[in-house]
């Protein structure tokens, strides 16, 4: 399968995401921006493992000073790894910091609350980043389209792509074309779906811009690492995407792996469109990933048959994997969950975390897991923040929000339920209420 020729889009001195490029490995910080000594130290290590892109969040104007630090300590330090700004909910934080950093990553759907509002400052933000240099995203997700498209389109592919399709757009209008998308959701099919759709119309509009492709909230473990390569591999090998990050409930350094993993293979499976050389077989590009982060070849097996199964799954080529194609019952259990064609344990959805996590969330993504698995086919969410996890989780049906300084909010299907329970009570709290409601059994942590 050919790539789909897009865009060049220049992020720093040396960087080049899309046309014909390889597939860029990128991945984001979990530390708190205005804690500059771990932000760096953590950018160094993710660097060094092979992060090409390292995002870091920027919750305010109040931390644009941080980056700038950060990225100061960075380059005095000989590492040159073009930094991301990831911003939410503040428009004027983008304007800021887009002089600072070689990339900004916005979300059309919190850029500001008022749609006309959004549109203007977007153009403010463009201008400074066409006068600086700095490369874009696009970044929509899925839970957090804004109510401007929902209610145009409902919550579906389709509104993401047209979500996107207005944003980029603009950037035709202004002149500006140093612009990656990205239209991430936490279901594969969905996530699938509107990237497809995204593709076909930035093609008929003949301005094809590079994707970032990414299953959003996957959480951690074999789980969410069968997800991601179910849906970035569905895509890749329709000769879709230029960068890759995926995202897990873990240190991010163990993110990159199989980012890796997975672009090794889409550069393998694709020829560029004008035949130029530029395909790395498997074998030899693994060569240079020797490090000690890389998968152990059980691991390995894991990843293959993820990237070999899912995508069938999720384009109905088969309806269920093969009895003889090797799999123990487990693995074929968790591909098939991952393309959304059997539900045999509950379907979690956590964020990866970032600079505005404010607790331990990856061992309680775990203890929840370990707690409500008897939970079949129910949706709950495990996020990191208060600011950005309610609209995230919006598939959910029940989700635990940390809020910072010890205490959680519960809420089912969207609405907040419990407000301010300490984080020492709140799974128990959590398993109440779903037992209130459906029926199922609790399980205390005695009962495991
Ligand atoms: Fe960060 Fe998670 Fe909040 Fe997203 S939901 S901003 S990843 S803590």
């Amino acid at each position: 399968m050919a790539r789909i020729e897009t865009l060049p889009v220049r992020v720093g001195d040396s960087l080049v995401i899309g046309a014909g490029h390889p597939v860029v490995v990128q991945t984001m910080c979990n530390t708190h921006t205005s804690d500059v000594d771990a932000t760096v130290a953590q950018s160094l290590e993710l660097a060094a493992a092979g992060a090409q892109l390292v995002r870091i969040t920027v919750p305010g104007r109040q931390d644009v000073p941080h980056i700038a630090e950060i990225k100061r300590r960075l380059r005095a330090a000989g590492c040159n790894v073009p930094l991301v700004a990831d911003i939410h909910f503040s428009s004027e934080t983008a304007i800021e910091v887009a002089p600072v950093v070689e990339k900004v990553r916005i979300n059309p759907g919190n850029f500001h609350p008022d749609h006309e509002q959004a549109r203007a400052q977007f153009a403010r933000f463009l201008a400074v980043c066409k006068e600086h240099g700095t490369a874009v995203r696009v970044g929509l997700n899925h839970g957090s389209l804004g109510r401007y498209i929902t209610d145009r389109y409902g919550n579906t592919p389709h509104a993401m792509a047209m979500a996107a399709m207005e944003w980029l757009e603009m950037c035709i209008e202004a002149d500006f074309l140093n612009v990656v998308v990205s239209l991430k959701a936490s279901n594969t099919v969905v996530m699938v779906e509107a990237y497809r759709e995204l593709a076909r119309r930035m093609q008929e509009r003949g301005v094809v811009f590079p994707m970032h492709l990414g299953v959003t909230e996957a959480g951690g473990g074999d789980s969410g690492r069968i997800k991601s390569c179910v849906g970035i591999a569905a895509l890749l090998q329709e000769g879709i995407g230029d960068t890759i990050r995926v995202s897990l409930t873990e240190p991010p350094v163990n993110e990159l792996p199989v980012a890796q993993y997975l672009a090794q293979y889409g550069a393998a499976e694709r020829s560029l469109p004008d035949g130029r050389p530029g395909i790395i077989f498997r074998a030899a590009a693994r060569k240079t990933n020797s490090g000690s982060a890389f998968p152990s070849a059980a691991q390995d097996a894991m990843l293959d048959a993820a990237i070999l199964w899912g995508p069938k799954l999720l384009k109905r080529e088969i309806d269920e994997i093969p009895a003889d194609a090797g799999l123990s019952e487990y693995l074929r259990d968790e591909i098939m969950q991952a393309a959304r064609r059997r539900f045999y344990r509950p379907e979690y959805i956590a964020c990866p975390g970032c600079g505005r996590t404010m607790y331990d969330l990856q061992t309680t993504f775990e203890e929840v897991q370990r707690r409500t698995a008897h939970l079949k086919g129910m949706v709950i969410a495990v996020m990191g923040c208060i600011v950005n996890g309610p609209g995230e989780m919006a598939d959910a049906d029940w989700g635990y929000v940390g809020e910072g300084g010890g205490k959680v909010t519960i809420y089912h299907r969207s609405k907040p339920v419990l407000r301010h329970i300490p984080d020492s009570e709140a799974i128990d709290r959590l398993l109440e209420l779903i037992e209130a409601e459906s029926g199922a059994t609790p399980r205390t942590a005695t009962d495991l």
